[in-house]
């Protein structure tokens, strides 16, 4: 069950060494996908692709900016010359940045935006066309906790709403691809255990648990099983969905 063999599957922001985007193109790949790693760190991408490779799976690296319209057909074409069809774009790239609305800037939400909102429009607007001559196509959104509840010690509020935003866009491009094959559903991450959060101080890492019903942060691979899920054809009849993953800290 939830087999991905035969499909292609374009992950952004996976050459991120040991972030959430890692471990969905190496779950994606596990189960039979072939994956395209797809980042603005060239390093990164190298080091996702080959620890796919070692772990016996395809992928192909694509240099990426989400926020560049020219990028993001540059990829899907490379994509479609390398493997003829994309099945499962999964957005995970983004940003965040902690700051207060007194202090944050006009650029810094721009900045934000572009990114986690804007690129990820940009990135599924350039697959949409091939998803729909196949009459299928598996679209997952990267969203946050913080979208529903407000930033936490990581994430301003430009991140927030941000990661809103990409819920309403789902709901909105769900409805409009229902009848192509191609669904689109998002998974709203609480806080795991990436590089970020071992940086926090103890302390402030205590009281971050505190908020949590569960008393731990999420790992990387509890949020990609159910990224592996969406993808699947299993999946079918999910889409404008969203999928809260975090412990329980917010239900
Ligand atoms: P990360 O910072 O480790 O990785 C993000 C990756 O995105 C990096 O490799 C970076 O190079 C890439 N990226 C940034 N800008 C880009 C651009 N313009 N074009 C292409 N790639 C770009 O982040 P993470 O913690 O692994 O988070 C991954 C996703 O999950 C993000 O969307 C984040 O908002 C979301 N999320 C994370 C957490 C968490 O606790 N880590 C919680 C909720 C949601």
């Amino acid at each position: 069950m939830f087999r991905l063999d035969g499909r292609v599957a374009i992950v952004t922001g996976s050459g991120s060494i040991r972030g959430i985007g890692r471990t969905i193109a190496l779950t994606l790949a596990e189960q039979g996908a072939k994956v395209v790693v797809a980042d603005l760190n060239i390093e990164g991408i190298q080091d996702t692709v080959n620890a796919i490779q070692e772990a016996g799976g395809e992928a192909l690296g694509v240099e990426l900016n989400v926020t560049s319209k020219e990028s993001n057909e540059a990829m899907v074409e490379k994509v479609l010359q390398a493997y003829g069809r994309i099945d499962i774009l999964v957005n995970n790239a983004g940003i965040s940045q902690k700051v207060t609305v007194a202090d944050m800037s006009l650029e810094d939400i721009t900045r934000v935006f572009n990114v986690n909102m804007f690129g990820l429009f940009l990135c599924t607007q350039a697959v949409l066309q091939p998803m729909k001559e196949q009459k299928y196509g598996r679209i997952i959104n990267l969203s946050s906790v913080s979208a529903k509840r407000g930033g936490g010690v990581f994430g301003g509020p430009h991140y927030s709403a941000s990661k809103a935003a990409v819920l309403g866009f789902a709901k909105n491009l769900a409805r409009e691809v229902a009848l192509d094959g191609i669904t689109v559903n998002s998974v709203a991450p609480g806080l795991v255990n990436t590089d970020i959060w071992k940086s926090l101080p103890e302390e402030q890492a205590q009281s971050v648990i505190a908020g949590i019903p569960m008393g731990r942060p999420g790992e990387t691979k509890e949020i990609t099983a159910a990224i592996a899920f969406l993808a699947s054809e299993e999946a079918s009849y999910i889409t404008g969905e969203e999928i809260d993953i975090n412990g329980g800290s917010h239900m």
